[in-house]
């Protein structure tokens, strides 16, 4: 891969326009109704127009663009605190500003800072010291696989890296005070939304306004739950970020107590409404947090892996209690995450090859007698755990891999796909079946089906034999209940899809047995336990709803409602490109939508026209984008950010999509 150095000169000699943007959305254009606004919330301060200013005090005030921008302003200067789109030039000029000679950042998220680079020339720039090389060298973040594939250990909720370096002037910590003008300014350290977030207590005009970056949308509310994903420790056990569900929220809560102890009269979010009650606001959103987290832990699978975690809610009336597991029967070996069926005559049906040993496994038995052949091999879903001994596997063994087709479009063209624990490397599928379609396998009736639980794309298999309705869950299920501990697995809630659908598959299903790949014991869910969880995942659905402002809890809590297809391609300079960006409309209405690429800044910075449609209800809506390479440059990582809007929503550089220029 090409140093970034290179790419840059390469791009300024090509002068041509290199962005171009034709086509259209995919779906055809629907008269819809008018889109429902953002609603307001009980106890929050009404909505601000956007590009409209609140004015706070003589010195004070907030721009409210896609972010709240904070203006502290000392006669014709001005000290901005977050950035936005940077499209406040009318509200600068109206305020007789006419210099930016400062800005501080929240936190990294390119949505605070993308209209930085041209505002910020000739601003000193302060940000969190800790989200320092998030700003000055993003190319670290990006151009390293670990972060892109097989993301488990690696795994941080890094959506939102910036794509462009920004100068740091100062690395900004706790304490830390300024002064600009008539203003005092002092930093708190407060982590939760991003590892490093920090707020800024401005005291101006005998007041005192705390601006808090993405700590808290308003009363109760934050802007996502996602980016609490974070690994934590608790009972003496520690788990990391890829298995931490709201993994940060305690953090985030310890960080309000500080901005609460501050005493502030207001409370400026970035997202969302200025705050006059800011110790209400902030208990409000601790509770509910509370009251989210005890339903998520009600029905969590993870309550078998790491019991000691959860010991606090352990009998409390809203958690499921764990019944014991089972003996499975004697058709079923388990090797590591493998479970393989072996039918009368010998033959085994292999299920996910997670590592090469059980290829030799798979040797050994067959050397010794225990089994006659491997017939088939069946892919569970995509985790590499799951799939990092395929390729060995398919080496080995000359039989056919089967998945159903959802899955196996992840599974073959794994680059297309920005997901965790998901390998570069295709895993070649030669039957991909229709979710529902049986075939008879020995004396095995086998049926594939599409099984959104641990992941969006996951399959489940059910044998039936005699008595037995034996049914292959992956990894979505333990005895305890649901595995949704990684959001950016997308666990999508409401009736019909996600947990919620798979809860009535195993209703209508009735196995006698259901397998975890990594639980050794059978289990079954009893009618009452069925019941029970659906009552969770129905409650959980309003209250993670009311947690966050958007018109749907899903939201909130899918990170890819947004994500381009493919995610990552490569292309040669000169040619013509295509990337989808494909918006899950979660709300119950259709929604007007838009999108645009932009190339990075130092690239020319050119911005494509907004590309509309209108999102039917409950859908994958896709916007096609035609994108040029420049002839002239040079090979190396591209990553392209896509404007969104979305009903209400204005959202700058929402998704990305990457490039590798290749010769
Ligand atoms: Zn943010
Ligand atoms: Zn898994």
């Amino acid at each position: 891969m090409a140093a970034s150095q290179d790419r840059n000169s390469g791009l300024r000699r090509s002068r041509r326009e290199f962005l171009s943007t034709t086509a259209a959305s995919a779906a055809a254009l629907a008269v819809g109704r008018g889109l429902p606004a953002a609603e307001t919330q009980p106890g929050a301060s009404a909505h601000a127009a956007p590009g409209s200013v609140t004015k706070l005090s003589d010195h004070l005030s907030v721009y409210h663009g896609p972010v709240n921008v904070g203006i502290v302003r000392d006669g014709d200067r001005a000290l901005l605190i977050d950035c936005g789109a940077g499209d406040l030039s009318a509200a600068l000029k109206d305020q007789g500003i006419t210099k930016v000679e400062r800005i501080l950042f929240t936190h990294y998220h390119r949505d605070q800072l993308c209209g930085a680079y041209g505002l910020g020339e000739g601003a000193r720039i302060g940000v969190p010291a800790v989200e320092r090389e998030h700003f000055a060298n993003p190319a670290a973040y990006w151009e390293d696989d670990k972060y892109l594939w097989k993301v488990y250990r690696s795994f941080r909720p890094h959506h939102l890296m910036p794509v462009e370096p920004l100068r740091a002037d100062d690395a900004l910590t706790d304490g830390d005070r300024l002064a600009f003008g008539p203003a005092k300014i002092q930093v708190l350290l407060t982590p939760g939304h991003t590892e490093g977030s920090v707020s800024y207590l401005v005291e101006v005009d005998g007041r005192r306004v705390v601006f808090s970056g993405d700590c808290i949308y308003d009363a109760g509310q934050v802007w996502d739950v996602y980016s609490m994903q974070k690994g934590f420790s608790h009972g003496g056990r520690t788990i990391g970020g890829y298995h931490g569900f709201m993994g940060d929220r305690w953090r985030l809560v310890e960080s309000l107590g500080r901005i609460k102890d501050q005493g502030p009269d207001l409370l400026a979010p970035s997202h969302g409404n200025v705050m006059q009650e800011p110790a209400r606001a902030i208990d409000a959103l601790a509770e509910r947090f509370e009251t989210c987290y005890e339903n998520y832990v009600g029905i969590s699978a993870l309550r078998h892996y790491f019991p000691e975690l959860f010991t606090d809610y352990a009998g409390r009336p809203g958690q499921m209690p764990i019944r014991p597991g089972i003996e499975p029967p004697d058709c079923l070996r388990h090797y590591g995450t493998t479970w393989m069926l072996v039918s009368k005559s010998g033959a085994a049906l292999v299920m996910d090859v997670g590592s090469p040993r059980i290829v030799e496994r798979l040797k050994k038995m067959l050397a010794d007698g225990e089994i006659r052949s491997v017939d088939a091999l069946w892919v569970t879903h995509y985790h590499y755990d799951h799939t990092a001994g395929i390729p060995a596997f398919q080496e080995e063994f000359d039989c056919p891999t089967i998945a159903q087709k959802r899955l196996a479009k992840v599974l073959t063209d794994p680059t297309a796909w920005r997901l965790p624990c998901l390998m570069a490397e295709p895993v070649r599928v030669e039957r991909p079946v229709e979710d529902g379609h049986s075939w008879q396998w020995h004396e095995f009736k086998l049926t594939a089906y599409d099984y959104p639980g641990q992941t969006l794309y996951h399959d489940a298999l059910l044998a039936e034999s005699d008595e037995l309705k034996m049914l292959f869950v992956g990894d979505s299920h333990t005895m305890a209940g649901i595995d949704d501990y990684c959001a950016y697995n997308r666990n999508w809630l409401g009736p019909g899809v996600g947990f919620p659908y798979c809860i009535d598959l195993i209703e209508k299903l009735s196995p006698t047995h259901i397998f975890n790949c990594h639980v050794a014991d059978a289990f079954t869910f009893t009618p009452d336990e069925i019941r029970f969880m659906r009552r969770n995942l129905d409650e959980r659905e309003r209250l993670f709803g009311e947690l966050v402002p958007w018109d749907h809890a899903n939201y909130g809590l899918d990170p890819s409602w947004v994500r381009c297809d493919p995610y990552t391609q490569k292309g040669k300079a000169g040619e013509k490109i295509g990337v989808d960006v494909v918006i899950t409309n979660h709300s119950a209405g259709p929604q007007r939508c838009a999108c645009r690429p932009l190339l990075p800044k130092s690239f020319g910075g050119v911005t494509a026209p907004w590309i509309e449609s209108e999102a039917p209800a409950k859908t994958e809506h896709r916007l096609a984008l035609s994108l040029s390479v420049p002839a002239e440059l040079a090979p190396g990582r591209l990553v392209i950010p896509v404007d969104v809007k979305h009903g209400p929503w204005h959202l700058p550089q929402f998704a990305e999509a990457i490039v590798d220029v290749v010769e």
